[in-house]
């Protein structure tokens, strides 16, 4: 078993709002592992990018009082560091790609202004070298005449090649981590699949950890070694890919599955997909014992006062569920 880069440990954010506290997590745990991608899945809502955000300390200090656990990266809990400890990890050690790249990159600045300055923020560089290692950086992402790219704006390039910038950013500085957040979600199918490939083939190269995150299970099935699913910011099943699509213990793991478009779909006879009704509950209005259970087609008695405990299936998934194992 490689490395483990990143260790998880009993995960609870909390947002102070005018209306009380809410709970975004509540109690997660996970490992990543060198050289792997996991990724975490479920409906908008469900606690993902409030995680990730939780990893790289990027939640607002004012509202996002409440968090525990612990966050093991390096031999030292992320959660414990001083702001300034925090900023030589984030961006260096640890660095994130977001949905969308043209929110995050910056309208009046170059590329080459803008990809030098995580360089010399980060390494011990001069300004000539942070350009000639910038226009390596969007050479490695398979953007042409890097050279040029440097001299120009956001504005002028496509949604994919924006992508391909954020990418080059995230990898300045060799992170063993990368956090990607809906990576693909803002582009076309093209240009998403070049984005997927593109990713895989870095992570290859440097053997970095990948924490997907995604709604997606298409992307899931391309890239990602193993799935954490999550409802409510509850852990609700984790597994390998292959096997969690195949055989989910969890109703709300087989309910996103079913709702993905599969290939050989007709459109004229199967006019409707599957779909799991109603919407993930707003933190405020928690349903009681298992949170899934207003939405689950195997709900019983005492799935609306008990929460289920994690416990392991047939085939090697945690999952947290009232049902035996192969019930589904
Ligand atoms: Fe459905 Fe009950 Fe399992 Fe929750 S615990 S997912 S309501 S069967």
């Amino acid at each position: 078993m490689s490395q483990i880069e990143l260790d998880v440990r009993n995960l609870n954010v909390s947002f102070s709002t005018p209306h009380g506290n809410f709970s975004a997590v509540n109690g997660i745990n996970f490992q990543l592992h060198s050289g792997e991608t996991l990724a975490l899945v479920g409906e908008s809502g469900c606690g993902k990018t409030v995680t990730a955000l939780s990893i790289l300390r990027l939640l607002p200090e004012a509202s996002a009082k409440f968090i525990s656990g612990k966050i093991i990266y390096s031999g030292r809990d992320l959660l414990g560091l001083s702001s300034q400890q925090m900023r030589k990890v984030r961006g260096k050690e640890i660095s994130m790609i977001f949905q969308d790249p043209m929110t995050c990159l910056n309208p009046v600045l170059t590329l080459g202004e803008q990809l030098s300055e995580t360089l010399l923020q980060h390494n011990n560089l001069n300004k000539k070298e942070a350009l000639s290692k910038s226009a390596q950086l969007l050479g490695r992402v398979e953007l042409s005449s890097p050279e040029e790219k440097l001299k120009q704006y956001p504005h002028q390039l496509s949604g994919g090649m924006r992508q391909r910038v954020m990418i080059a950013m995230a990898l300045a500085c060799e992170p063993k981590i990368l956090i990607a957040d809906e990576p693909t979600t803002a582009l076309d199918v093209l240009i998403q699949a070049q984005i997927l490939e593109l990713l895989e083939n870095l992570k290859k190269e440097t053997g970095m950890a990948m924490l997907l995150i995604t709604h997606d299970l298409g992307v899931v099935a391309e890239i990602a070694e193993r799935v954490m699913v999550m409802y409510a910011g509850d852990e609700v099943e984790t597994g390998p890919t292959q096997s969690l699509l195949k055989n989910p213990n969890h109703p709300y793991t087989k309910g996103l599955i079913a709702s993905r478009p599969q290939p050989g779909l007709n459109i004229k006879k199967d006019l409707r997909l599957p779909e799991i009704t109603g919407n993930v509950p707003s933190p405020n209005q928690r349903p009681s014992g298992c949170p899934f259970h207003p939405r689950c087609n195997w709900v019983m008695d005492q799935c609306k006062t008990q929460k289920p405990i994690s416990k392991k299936s047939n085939h090697d998934h945690q999952y947290s569920c009232h049902l035996e194992p192969g019930s589904l």
